[in-house]
Order: structure tokens, then C-alpha cells, then sequence
């Protein structure tokens, strides 16, 4: 059995680890974060929730449509209504929480949470990866999924030439970072019907109401998107600060004496800005690596969807 470890748990490790499992390789997944998922996830707040990354994704290919179709069968996946806010497609979101998607495709995997890859080596018959546990894996192929600047840092500490083509792929891709701003409310929002606001201009691209998408049962939370520009500005600053000044701009909707906590999310690489073109990229290494995720490709949910399966049919041969 062909073994094959895949670093990251995000929506392209998770659907490249399903479909390899699918044809009978053994698969391991290492993510350093505590849960799987990246950047579609979901945050317990008191007693509710709030998505604070991706807020909903689209469906333009077949095969992520008809995994959608999967998804929506069981449960996973539902149609978020946005019609009265101008959308000219359908937006899809995880039932109870964008993390219900990584959650679903997760069952069954063997994955290793909180694992930081650090090193990677050469072995005779594959590679070995090392993370910040002490603990090391063994593989025959390698697959990585994590924003190309980490992988890119990763590969440099680990000593692993690239080509020339690989390198250019790296310096292609950049993400703007998101500042995301979590709001529990002791009220219903004053925002209208169907739950979304988003901003031309100013600090803020996006709010959403996270009871009006169905997923704030307890009580009602507000998430808040900052703008690339705000969020890169404020990024290494002090994040409670900056929270309230964007809660500041937006007291029509949410009003100070209805807010009751919120918590605010850095995220360094939000949406893939520029990417690389094709869906992954084979390392010219002396082990097999593949390297995709949202910098390769479309840059969103679908895009990693594609990425990951993609990368997974090319070592299926
Ligand atoms: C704020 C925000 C809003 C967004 N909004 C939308 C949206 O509305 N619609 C949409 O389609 N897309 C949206 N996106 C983008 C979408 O979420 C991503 O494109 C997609 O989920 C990326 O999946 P991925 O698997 O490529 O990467 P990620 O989800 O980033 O997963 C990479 C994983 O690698 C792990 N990792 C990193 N370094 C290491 C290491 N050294 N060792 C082990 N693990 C490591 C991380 O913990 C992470 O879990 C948004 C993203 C953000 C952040």
C-alpha cells in the first residue's frame, strides 16, 4: 500500500486524503492547528457560534457540484438564500457552521492535529517529516497544502532545492491578510433581511449575521470582515483596539448596548490575491511532493476542492 502524508487539514488536504483513502492508500494528514478545517471554520462563542473565515462558497465545476449535491443530501450543506442581496448564483454553507464541511470529509481519516511540520528529509524510499512534538512520519509521497510563504519557509529550513518553475510558482502566489471580528449580541441585529452588508469603501468588506444564516441558535452573533488594507495596517497591532473601531462604524446595525463580547481573528493569508495558474504543482524533488491549496488555481473553497483532488488523481496514476 502506497503511503502518503498530506500537511494541512484544510479543504484541499482533506479532499486529496478522502480520494486517496478512496483507492486504498494509506493516508495521514498533519495540521498544527487544534481542529481540522484552515480556513472554513466555525467558533464557539459562549454558547453559540460565529464562521469567522470563509463565509459561504459558490459551485461552478462538476465535480465539487456533485460532491455539493453529496453534501446536501446528507445534511452537511445547505443553500444560503442571498437573493435579496443581489448574488446571481447560489452560495452554499456548512449546516451549524462552515466547519461542518472539513468536519464531514474528515470522517475516517487518520489525521494528526496540533503536529507543525518543521523538517522535512530525504529517506531512501521516500521522505520523513519532523514537527514541533518531537514526533516524526514516514512517507512515500508528500503532499502540501499549506499557504505557499509557509511552504516556502518550510522547504528552505528542510534544505529542499527547487526548480526554477517551482520557485516562480511560490513567488506568484500572495494572500491578503483578514482582520475578522466576532460579535455576541444580547439582541437580534438591526441588519436587514437576509443577514449581509458589504462595503465598497472604509474599513469593512463584509458583515454577516450569523443568526440570519441559520447557524447562531443560542443568540445571535455578527461576524465582521476588515479590508485588506485595514487588516494590514492593524495586523501586528493591538486587536482589541481594532476591533472596536470597526464595531465603531457599524453602531446603526449593531448597536454598543446590544454587544456582550467579541473576539477578533488574525488571519495572515485570507484570500489567495494572485495565484498560480494550474490547480498544483510536482516538485522536481528527490522524493515525489506535490504542492496545491488555494494559491493554485481558483483561490477559494472550490478552488482548494479542486486543488486537493487534483493532486490526489495524479499519484493515482
Ligand atoms: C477570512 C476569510 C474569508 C474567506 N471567505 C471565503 C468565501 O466567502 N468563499 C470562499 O470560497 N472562500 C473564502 N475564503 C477562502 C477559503 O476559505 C480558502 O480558499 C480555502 O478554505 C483554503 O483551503 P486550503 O486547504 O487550501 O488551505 P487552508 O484552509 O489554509 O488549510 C491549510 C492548513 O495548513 C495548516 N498548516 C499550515 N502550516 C502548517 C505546518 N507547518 N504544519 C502543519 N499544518 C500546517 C493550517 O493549520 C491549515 O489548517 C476565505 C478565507 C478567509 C481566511
Amino acid at each position: 500500500m502506497t503511503s502518503c502524508i498530506i500537511i494541512g487539514a484544510g479543504m484541499a488536504g482533506l479532499t486529496a486524503a478522502r480520494e486517496l483513502m478512496n483507492h486504498q492508500w494509506n493516508v495521514t494528514v498533519l495540521d498544527k492547528g487544534r481542529g481540522v478545517g484552515g480556513s472554513m471554520a466555525t467558533r464557539r462563542l459562549l454558547s453559540t457560534r460565529a464562521d469567522h473565515g470563509a463565509q459561504y462558497f459558490s459551485v461552478r465545476t462538476p465535480d465539487f457540484r456533485e460532491y455539493v449535491q453529496q453534501l446536501q443530501a446528507v445534511g452537511v450543506v445547505k443553500e444560503w438564500n442571498l437573493q435579496e442581496a443581489n448574488f446571481d448564483h447560489p452560495r452554499y454553507i456548512g449546516s451549524g457552521g462552515m466547519s461542518a464541511v472539513p468536519k464531514y470529509l474528515a470522517d475516517g481519516l487518520t489525521i494528526k492535529t496540533g503536529e507543525r511540520v518543521v523538517l522535512i528529509e530525504r529517506t531512501d524510499t521516500g521522505c520523513r517529516v519532523r514537527t514541533d512534538t518531537g514526533h516524526h512520519f514516514e512517507t512515500d509521497k508528500l503532499i502540501l497544502t499549506i499557504p505557499a510563504p509557509q511552504a516556502y519557509t518550510l522547504l528552505r529550513d528542510s534544505n529542499i532545492e527547487l526548480a526554477a518553475a517551482e520557485l516562480a510558482a511560490f513567488s506568484t502566489i500572495t494572500y491578503q491578510p483578514c482582520l475578522a471580528v466576532m460579535v455576541v449580541l444580547n439582541r437580534p441585529s438591526r441588519i436587514p433581511t437576509p443577514g449581509v452588508l458589504s462595503f465598497e469603501k472604509g474599513d469593512i468588506s463584509w458583515v454577516a449575521d450569523n443568526e440570519q444564516k441559520g447557524i447562531a441558535t443560542e443568540q445571535p452573533t455578527v461576524t465582521i470582515h476588515a479590508t485588506p488594507a485595514f487588516s494590514r495596517d492593524n495586523l501586528e497591532g493591538d486587536l482589541n483596539e481594532a476591533g472596536q473601531k470597526l464595531l465603531d462604524q457599524l453602531t446603526d446595525w449593531i448597536p454598543a448596548e446590544s454587544i456582550e463580547q467579541f473576539q477578533v481573528h488574525r488571519w495572515r493569508y485570507s484570500l489567495a490575491e494572485k495565484r498560480y495558474p494550474q490547480a498544483y504543482v510536482v516538485c522536481n524533488t528527490p522524493f515525489e511532493m506535490l504542492m496545491g491549496g488555494d494559491g493554485f488555481g481558483m483561490g477559494n473553497v472550490e478552488g482548494a476542492f479542486q486543488s486537493g483532488l487534483q493532486m490526489a488523481r495524479h499519484l493515482i496514476g
